[in-house]
């Protein structure tokens, strides 16, 4: 299956944003049945990608030369997603079936459908992926170079979440800076330093400033109970390991 990227690897000049992929078998069971692997983790990700990403080529057919296994950790999280997505759509169908609960009337609405070729992708223009990401703090005038998510910052991320709480805002916000004045390598250290306006200033301009292309994965739902009706909406975790399970398609 060959599959457009919201973002596409980049390589000198030229933009490799469609991938092959191929689909699940035997040997992916095995991850996802790793505890080590995906308990409070997402180490099947790699594996699988790893795995089952045939090739990265530009819309022209040329190949990307180097190695997939390399190319798995230079590309976005929306890239990274979408290929996920695509990896259960090729392997078992589009048809998705999930449960949510209401947040009203906590009722569980079960089976629900999605079909997952129907997913809207919204993807970053060339101009706008190789466009400035930089801004100035109106305080203390460092300049801050945002930066995509990629699959290293989204382990950084679920460690945050599991485990980091009371650094939970400023590990955030660090990992979508690629520089921070003239330092690198950004830690949730750096930004507690940052005075509280020009944090405010780095949110708002990190909302505005497009880093990244995305996959639609919003689920709009309304609760079936009839004295309810309340309507929401979940996000759908392809992240998770259970969302191979076959039974779900
Ligand atoms: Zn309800």
């Amino acid at each position: 299956m060959l599959i457009t990227l919201p973002h596409g690897l980049i390589d000198g000049l030229d933009l490799f944003d469609i991938v092959e992929i191929d689909e699940l078998r035997g040997k992916q069971q095995n991850y996802l049945a790793d505890k080590e692997l995906v308990v409070n983790n997402i180490g099947h990700i790699p594996k699988i990608l790893e795995d089952l990403v045939i090739s990265f080529q530009t819309k022209e057919g040329l190949k990307w030369k180097g190695k997939v296994s390399d190319a798995i950790w230079k590309i976005t999280s929306s890239d990274i997603e979408t290929i996920l997505i695509k990896l259960r759509e090729n392997t078992y169908g589009p048809e998705f079936y999930h449960e949510a609960q209401c947040p009203e009337c906590n009722k569980k609405l079960k089976n629900l459908r999605l079909d997952l070729d129907t997913l809207k992708i919204d993807k970053l223009s060339l101009e706008n992926i190789i466009s400035s990401k930089i801004v100035i703090l109106p305080k203390s005038k460092l300049e801050v170079e945002f930066k995509a998510m990629y699959l290293k910052d989204m382990f950084e991320a679920l460690k945050i979440v599991t485990k980091n709480n009371s650094k939970l805002v400023t590990s955030s916000i660090a990992l979508g800076i690629k520089r921070l004045g003239n330092k690198t390598s950004i830690t949730s250290e750096d930004i507690e330093q940052i005075p509280a306006r020009d944090l405010m200033f780095l949110n708002e301009e990190h909302e505005k400033i497009k880093v990244d292309g995305s996959i639609d994965n919003n689920i709009e739902l309304s609760c079936n109970n009839p004295n309810c009706k309340k309507e929401f909406s979940i996000k759908l975790n392809c992240l998770d390991p259970n969302f191979f399970v076959p039974s779900r398609g």
